[in-house]
């Protein structure tokens, strides 16, 4: 029994932010900013959304930051972005199939 459950990780949208200065290196229009979902998946077939969370990541000094610790105007950003993410379908898989199966069940008693 080793790794039935777990959780994963997918980049599902990026954008630079012109307005966006990186708090290290100063640049402007460099500060790339990443919405990663989660998902956690039974036998590696995604069941479930698990949420959303982002990193930001400077172009010219590679510098990274994570949502909890962003400066107000990149958590901004990264909201903004993050309000125009989809869920993608996909991370349900392991549950439609599962309601797919369920309805085929009840449907095959009448038919
Ligand atoms: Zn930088």
């Amino acid at each position: 029994m080793m790794n039935l459950f777990g959780k994963k990780s997918s980049e599902l949208k990026q954008a630079t932010s012109k307005e966006i200065i990186c708090p290290k290196c100063n640049s402007k229009n460099s500060t790339k900013i990443y919405v990663i979902g989660v998902y956690k998946h039974l036998l590696h077939i995604p069941f479930l959304s698990g949420g959303k969370y982002g990193t930001s990541n400077c172009t010219n000094c590679n510098h990274t930051i994570e949502l909890n610790s962003m400066p107000m105007a990149i958590k901004l950003a990264y909201y903004e972005l993050k309000e125009t993410t989809k869920t993608p379908i996909w991370f349900y898989t392991g549950l439609i199939s599962i309601k797919v199966l369920v309805l085929f069940k009840i449907f095959s008693k009448y038919f």
